[in-house]
């Protein structure tokens, strides 16, 4: 369906004031939108490029009517505001992405189940309510990792556990709604970026393969080293993913490549960190699609001008080895490597595994990007775990 455009200078309503957000501020700034925030936080990283903050719950009613009265669209870049906020808000505005698509993707056992009744594959998984749910578990599933349903993120609410024992006594210790999933063998781990219009047009930025840490991004790299086939397979099956979610805006698609097969894990209904690359190396960034989307402009091309290497500052940074109090790490070392793109979110305070901060290799040989990306890694001094590192 083709809806009214919403101009510039209209003023932009987004949940949620992280460096998602404070990224989308700077793609609407430079397209002549205003956008105020509404986040809890007064610190949030959005709040302080925002033409307006307001300072409240997602759920403050005369927060909401602020909204209301000021602002021509809403989005959000936090996929645990309430999906009710949000429908309240479509009442009276565009909002994308919609209420129903975020509450499918903040719930697991929902995202799971969706997933499984559309015919995508994920691993196999059972949902777990309340620890009787756990009886019948079969063997199969084991080695598993119990996730809880709600608010995970960063590899936190997690649990790994050998057997139905194990699994019991961690979803006593969550005391909340659960879902149980096989561990599967990882060849790689990839992700699908892509935005959907209003009217059913549907953009995949170039695939995105990325490496984890202690549950954390660490790394992005691309293109995804796989095959062509498993590129263009995983864009149709994100493609087909977004339209049976009747989705607007960005959305992303976490996969496993697990035995040559690619398996969902999970969505994320906003703009992600394995799409920060697209600010310095595509002609259009996610965050400028999603303000496309949620203003009914065409879609930008989504095509990348060089690969990159996105890799993650996280607070850790901040305290060398032995110090206690933070200190600023030397940026004069990254700065002085010219093809290296420099992104710090304005947070105030370091905390380790915080997200702080990112930046982006570009060049137009992957192989070089990467060890131009390992070596400036190491120079700023992040400290190598005992966990596989890609590459
Ligand atoms: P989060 O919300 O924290 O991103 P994920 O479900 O994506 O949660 O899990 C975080 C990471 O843990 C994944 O990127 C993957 O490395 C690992 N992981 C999660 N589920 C599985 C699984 N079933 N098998 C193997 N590894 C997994
Ligand atoms: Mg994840």
């Amino acid at each position: 369906m083709k809806r009214a455009v919403i101009a510039p200078p209209a003023t932009l309503a987004l949940l949620g004031g992280g460096q998602l957000g404070r990224f989308f501020i700077q793609a609407a700034h430079e397209l002549g939108y205003r956008v105020i925030v509404l986040d809890p936080d007064p610190d949030a990283p959005a709040g302080k490029l925002a033409d307006g903050h307001i300072v409240a719950n997602y759920d403050n009613q005369a927060a909401l009517s602020q909204l209301t009265q000021q602002c021509a669209a809403a989005t959000t870049e936090f996929e645990n505001v309430p999906a009710a906020v949000l429908a309240q808000l479509a009442q009276t505005m565009p909002v994308s992405p919609s209420a129903e698509a975020v509450s499918i993707a903040q719930d697991r056992i929902r995202e799971k189940n969706f997933l499984k009744d559309h015919g995508f594959s994920t691993a196999p998984f059972i949902a777990v309510e309340n620890e009787a749910d756990l009886d019948n578990a079969s063997d199969h599933l084991f080695p598993a990792i119990l996730k809880t349903a709600r608010f995970g993120y960063d590899g936190k609410g997690q649990a790994r556990v050998n057997s139905i024992d194990e699994a019991k006594a961690a979803q006593r210790d969550f005391n909340t709604p659960c879902v149980l999933e096989k561990m599967m063998p990882l060849n790689l781990e990839v992700s699908v970026v892509l935005a959907r219009s209003a009217d059913g047009e549907c953009r995949c930025f170039p695939l995105a393969e990325n490496g984890h840490r202690n549950g954390v991004l660490d790394i992005t790299i691309v293109p995804a080293r796989t095959t062509l086939a498993l590129q263009q397979q995983a864009e149709e099956i994100a493609s087909e993913l977004a339209s049976q979610l009747d989705y607007i805006g960005v959305l992303t698609v976490e996969f496993f490549i697990s035995d040559g097969q690619l398996l969902i894990n999970e969505i994320a209904p906003r703009p992600h960190n394995s799409g920060h690359y697209t600010i310095d190396s595509n002609i259009t960034s996610q965050y400028e699609q999603q303000l496309r989307a949620l203003c009914h402009l065409p879609l930008g091309s989504a095509q990348s001008h060089s690969s990159s290497v996105m890799v993650n500052l996280l607070g850790d940074l901040w305290y060398p080895l032995g110090t206690h109090h933070s200190i600023e790490p030397e940026w004069t070392v990254l700065h002085k490597i010219p093809n290296l793109k420099l992104h710090l979110y304005g947070k105030t305070v370091p905390r380790q595994g915080r997200k702080m901060g990112h930046f982006t290799i570009l060049d137009d040989d992957i192989d070089t990007a990467i060890t131009t990306a390992m070596a400036a890694r190491k120079a700023i001094g992040i400290l190598d775990s005992s966990e596989k590192i890609i590459p």
